[in-house]
């Protein structure tokens, strides 16, 4: 089957990678990482051109402030250092399975991975290299979410893909109202006036104003990211 999309930027939180674990010092489960992995490795063998971004929500989380006692945009840089962590997790496993790779950072860390360079970036999706961004946007007060969504309307990403726990964008929380229903597909415009959080609102916004599709879909079942760039239409497209 031929895919949909040539070029995907793929999010995926930090709290996903810890799966059942709540032990801060334990922050990946070796399994998830594996199998995000692999899923990835299916795509590209499609020649599908895979950007990944990842969170650092099991690690850490800047806008603790109150809790924490440190300051919000230290807090935040730190945040985007346990991205980098994630980022280099998820790299030696998609190399370990053979897939190459490239780490671009968003704050200079010259031994490990490459500064974000859009054209260098883009000619390593050309080549065939799954691309990981790093520490975020490089700038505090803003998400994961938003670099993922400013770093795919970069590079013209054809979809963000927001691989998450639940399957799609639900009419209520699911877990909490069980008559709730998935929309297969719904306009920024109803989301926005639905109050649905598929993004916070800078990244929204950014897709919104840029035309870029977001597609919401469940990471953790194997084979999902794949039936998704086939265009199978699982998960929730919002455009
Ligand atoms: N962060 C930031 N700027 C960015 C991206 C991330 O300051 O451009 C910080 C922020 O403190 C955030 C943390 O890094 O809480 C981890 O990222 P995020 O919460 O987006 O991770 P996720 O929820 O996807 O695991």
């Amino acid at each position: 089957m031929l895919p949909k999309y040539k070029r995907i930027l793929l999010k995926l939180s930090g709290e996903a990678l810890m799966g059942e674990s709540k032990n801060g010092f334990d922050p990946f489960n070796p399994q998830i990482i594996e199998q995000y992995a692999n899923d990835i490795k299916r795509v590209t063998d499609l020649g599908v051109q895979v950007a990944l971004v990842i969170g650092g929500g099991n690690i850490y989380r800047g806008m603790n402030e109150h809790d924490s006692g440190i300051e919000r945009a230290h807090g935040d840089y730190m945040g985007m250092l346990a991205t980098m962590i994630n980022a280099m997790a998820m790299q030696a496993m998609l190399e370990k399975i053979g897939v190459f790779t490239r780490l671009q950072s968003a704050i200079k860390m010259e031994q490990i991975a490459e500064p974000y360079v859009r054209r260098r970036a883009m000619r390593h999706l050309e080549k065939g290299r799954v691309v990981i961004f790093g520490a975020g946007t490089g700038n505090p007060y803003f998400t994961t979410d938003t670099a993922g969504s400013l770093r795919a309307i970069e590079i013209q990403a054809d979809v963000i893909l927001k691989g998450t726990r639940v399957d799609g964008i639900y009419t209520a929380d699911p877990e909490k109202d069980p008559t709730a229903t998935r929309y297969d597909e719904i306009s920024y415009q109803e989301c926005i006036s639905k109050n649905l959080k598929v993004m916070d609102m800078t990244a929204f916004t950014l897709c919104m104003e840029n035309k870029l599709p977001i597609i919401v879909f469940d990471m953790n079942k194997p084979g999902s990211l794949l039936k998704v760039v086939e265009g199978s239409g699982i998960g929730t497209l919002v455009k």
